[in-house]
């Protein structure tokens, strides 16, 4: 398949107390091996530390949904990182995860209407965490999502709205700077102002 022109991207990055420039740097390196098959890149920049918006993971879209999508920023993406009062949460989640047989997707989330604000679960509190998925493979995850992509078990229909968001980056009409992102129906954003009415709808 054909992913066009090399593109590098920037995502606006939040993180927690406690997660630092070393940890951020390994979670890209690893993101941007998967993106070099699609001749993507992610730079991480406006790396701000910021207490978590809240305890759950909704608080945190909450939060992102509040962000503007600047000038600067094609994505934007909290880091999380980890706290004693998490155990309990993890602890239930994972007798959730044993009683019913269902995944629940809580290692992070991005939003379905655009595409461009996510977060993932940066740090581990217990390595029972680490059985089941790492951080790095949840941002390759969730950066699947960033993209466009839904939780398809085929990766086809994937390459396809990577192959969309590529070409739609040289659309004439697309904002200057702006990477392009689509939402889970299929609805097409070319530049931050209708991210952000996406974003509100
Ligand atoms: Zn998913």
């Amino acid at each position: 398949m054909d992913f066009r022109e090399f593109h590098e991207f920037r995502v606006c990055t939040f993180h927690e107390p406690g997660i630092n420039s070393s940890d951020i740097e390994d979670l890209f390196k690893y993101w941007n091996d998967e993106l070099s098959l699609y001749k993507l890149r992610a730079r991480p920049v406006r790396v701000i530390e910021i207490n978590r918006p809240g305890f759950t993971g909704f608080d945190i879209m909450q939060f992102l949904y509040n962000q503007r999508l600047d000038e600067g920023c094609d994505r934007l993406l909290y880091l999380k990182g980890r706290k004693v009062s998490d155990l309990f949460y993890e602890v239930f989640s994972l007798g959730v995860l044993f009683g019913i047989g269902i995944k629940v997707e809580m290692q992070g989330a991005v939003d379905s209407r655009t595409h461009t604000r996510g977060y993932i679960k940066a740090k581990y509190i217990s390595t029972i965490q680490l059985i089941f998925t790492s951080p790095k493979s949840t941002l390759v995850h969730e950066g699947y999502h960033l993209l466009g992509c839904g939780h398809q078990l085929f990766m086809e229909a994937c390459y396809k709205k990577i192959q969309t968001l590529k070409k739609l980056n040289e659309d004439p009409n697309k904002e200057e700077g702006f990477f392009p992102s689509v939402s889970s129906d299929g609805k097409e954003f070319i530049d931050r102002k209708q991210v952000q009415r996406g974003i509100s709808n």
